[in-house]
């Protein structure tokens, strides 16, 4: 994927947010329009942001403003499959543009959800405040140029911010429509197990000592027929939702045994629970059945569990975790450093991995407190006999910190985006 990470443009960003600016996303949006890419864009406005800064104070307005380009910049980065840009807009707008060769229909229900996003509490230390995001939707016509659709999403943008009950607008002036219902789009989840709708794709996973691939882990897409590839975050919204996630997880999970029964024996695969599947009564009784009936070999296995499990029934959790992990299957704390980071819960659950969220690794080059924040985690990590994963590496220095500082392994876009099972095998035995 090509994308504009801040990192690339150092010089080129905005304080408040790390986002590229303006200037050179309008710059980046010029040279996709002339190789006659299919551009989609998203303008993003707040209602009334000016009393967030009156009634908050500035700081926490900037703070929300970190807190919005950080959502953002994630879900393009889960969502969509092809380049994206993501900056400041004028004011407090924001606005996304995407290369995706998508449905007017897809690019729709990608902006309810990252508006849906954008709308949900956010942390501050003057308080929890929430906004109210707009958004103007486009889809550029051919040949039209980078001004008309700045212009075209700030027409819009205005009479949207005019008309309190509209969330979204089409810059065309189409209506929004009402897409596909959410009662549809459950409905197309039941079959789609069936109909062999849901695919899984492996991210391979390094050892930082050698670079040698290390295993992969699966993670979940759905190839809808009318919207196209739609990503795991709104897959499982969906799921949960529909109350469907205990079928799909069994459903991925003997999709990803399945395929990585042909991988040479060395490699471990990486599966992902929620906490609703842990939950279930009898979970590491069913789990162990099923990979037993998929003839895949529980000492490969790893389940990558989140903090979000000690939500719920730690004593439960544990104590599932600890079945499991008596047969041999280890387990990973997932996205650590992204939530509440409670390190005295770690020693309650039977764990062998951390696993850094990517939130963490962004941040440590150039920033110090950032490093010494990695570097005391990798140091608790140790004591307790666990083995770091730095995930969401992107460039090669934060590959270098990563090792030098003792993860054990990485993952990330520097080496290998998701890739088919076929792909991965190919990797595999080359
Ligand atoms: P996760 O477990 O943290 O998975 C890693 C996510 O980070 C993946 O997104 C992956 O594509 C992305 N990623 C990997 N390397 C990089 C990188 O270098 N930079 C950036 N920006 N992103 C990177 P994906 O596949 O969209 O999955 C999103 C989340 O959805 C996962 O987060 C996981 O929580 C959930 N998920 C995915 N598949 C499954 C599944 O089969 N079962 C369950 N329960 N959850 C799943
Ligand atoms: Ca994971
Ligand atoms: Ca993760």
């Amino acid at each position: 994927m090509e994308f504009m990470h801040p990192d690339a443009i150092e010089a080129d960003r905005d304080a408040v947010t790390g986002l590229p600016s303006l200037e050179s996303a309008r710059r980046r949006l010029a040279e996709w329009l002339a190789r006659g890419a299919r551009v989609h864009a998203l303008l993003i406005g707040f209602r009334r942001f000016d009393t967030v800064n009156l009634a908050y104070g500035e700081a926490a307005g900037d703070a929300a403003l970190g807190e919005v380009a950080a959502r953002l910049r994630h879900f393009a980065a889960d969502e969509l499959d092809s380049a994206w840009i993501a900056t400041r807009g004028r004011g407090g707008q924001f606005l996304l543009l995407s290369s995706e060769e998508c449905s007017r229909e897809r690019w729709q229900l990608a902006c309810a959800q990252l508006l849906d996003a954008l709308a949900g509490a956010i942390p501050t230390a003057a308080g929890t405040l929430r906004l109210s995001p707009r958004g103007a939707l486009l889809r550029a016509v051919p040949d039209e140029d980078a001004d008309s659709i700045l212009d075209r999403l700030g027409h819009t943008m205005e009479s949207a911010m005019a008309s309190p009950g509209r969330r979204m607008a089409w810059a065309d002036g189409e209506a929004i429509s009402a897409g596909r219902s959410a009662a549809q789009l459950e409905a197309d989840l039941l079959r789609a197990l069936d109909a062999g709708e849901i695919e899984v794709v492996y991210q391979p996973q390094f050892s930082c000592l050698d670079d040698r691939l290390s295993g992969a882990e699966a993670l979940a897409r759905w190839n809808h027929p009318k919207l196209g590839r739609i990503g795991a975050g709104a897959l499982f919204a969906i799921a949960e939702r529909a109350d469907h996630v205990p079928q799909l997880s069994r459903h991925i999970a003997r999709l990803a045994m399945d395929g990585a029964k042909a991988w040479p024996m060395d490699l471990r695969l990486s599966l992902n629970i929620t906490p609703n599947d842990l939950a279930a009564d009898n979970f590491a009784e069913e789990f162990s059945m099923l990979s037993v009936q998929c003839g895949f070999p529980a000492w490969r296995l790893t389940l990558e569990v989140t903090e979000q499990v000690l939500l719920g029934d730690v004593g439960h959790a544990s104590r599932a975790l600890g079945a499991l992990s008596a047969r041999g299957i280890r387990i990973a704390l997932d996205d650590f450093g992204a939530g509440f980071c409670n390190f005295r819960y770690l020693k309650l659950l039977p764990l062998h991995y951390l696993k850094l969220d990517r939130s963490m690794i962004e941040g440590v080059i150039g920033d110090a407190r950032d490093l010494a924040v990695l570097r005391g985690i990798v140091a608790m990590a140790t004591a307790l006999d666990l083995k770091v994963i730095a995930e969401g590496v992107e460039s090669e220095g934060q590959r270098a910190l990563a090792a030098s500082e003792g993860c054990a392994f990485y993952q990330g876009f520097l080496r290998a985006q998701p890739m088919s099972g076929a792909d991965f095998l190919s990797l595999a035995r080359g």
